[in-house]
């Protein structure tokens, strides 16, 4: 390992440093640009009137279920009053067919008021329905303008990112490439600076005390020594001084 190696390996970890920072910006612009959280909301406005929805729906098949039976009472009742004017029923069944309809007429009341009660439950929801709707079509809005906007930057960071790899692909042909390996197997392990200066005896990237024969073995490794560079024995940081 030469001195200039170190340097290409220098200028490679910054460009790796870029792609990551690149990488974590694409990932990261649907949470930074409030993207994901008005997606979310929206998600939860649209499960909301469904809800609502369903619930008029209930309501209204109950409302019709007991339009139905009110109006079955009502041609009943209708009837009994023909057969009672006309005659057809006998001097002593009047009582009992007038208790009847008396019976069947407060049957159909109480079918009507729970309709009322219906109607206005379905009453108060629809002003909600449409309050409801009405913010689901901002939120749409919105987050249509947001897409947008990512959509210009995902494309300038994906600019960037073909610029950073084009120059990557170039500098690494001129690496030595069990070195290109080396550096690269670190950097994938430690995240990010795959080298480390040696400092007062101590790796940079550690902190670890290294002996003097560490030390050495990193001066004598940078006048073309060894091929292989020499690493940190803790952290496995390619050291260099
Ligand atoms: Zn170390």
């Amino acid at each position: 390992m030469e001195k200039s190696d170190v340097e290409k390996l220098f200028a490679l970890q910054e460009i790796d440093d870029k792609l990551r920072e690149l990488e974590h910006k694409m990932n990261r612009l649907d949470d930074v640009s409030g993207a994901k959280a008005l997606a979310d909301e929206l998600k939860s406005l649209q499960s909301t009137l469904k809800e609502i929805d369903a619930r008029i729906d209930t309501l209204a098949r109950r409302r019709d279920e007991l339009d139905e039976r009110s109006r079955s009472l009502m041609t009943k009742v209708k009837s009994m009053k023909a057969k009672e004017t006309s005659g057809a029923i006998s001097h002593r069944d009047i009582a009992s067919t007038e208790l009847e309809i008396s019976n069947l007429e407060s049957q159909r009341s109480d079918l009507e008021d729970e309709e009322l009660e219906i109607l206005s439950e379905i009453e108060g929801l629809e002003p909600e329905m449409e309050e409801t709707k009405r913010r689901i079509s901002g939120k749409i809005g919105e987050l249509e303008g947001i897409r947008e906007q990512n959509a210009t930057v995902l494309a300038d960071l994906g600019t960037q990112r073909s610029e950073m790899d084009a120059k990557r692909l170039e500098l690494s042909q001129s690496v030595d490439p069990v070195l290109l390996k080396l550096y690269g197997d670190i950097y994938a392990r430690v995240g990010t600076m795959a080298l480390a200066r040696v400092e007062n005896g101590n790796c940079q990237g550690c902190r670890l005390k290294l002996s003097a024969v560490e030390i050495e073995s990193v001066k004598r490794s940078l006048l073309g020594e060894f091929t292989r560079p020499p690493t940190c024995e803790q952290c496995g940081r390619i050291l260099y001084a």
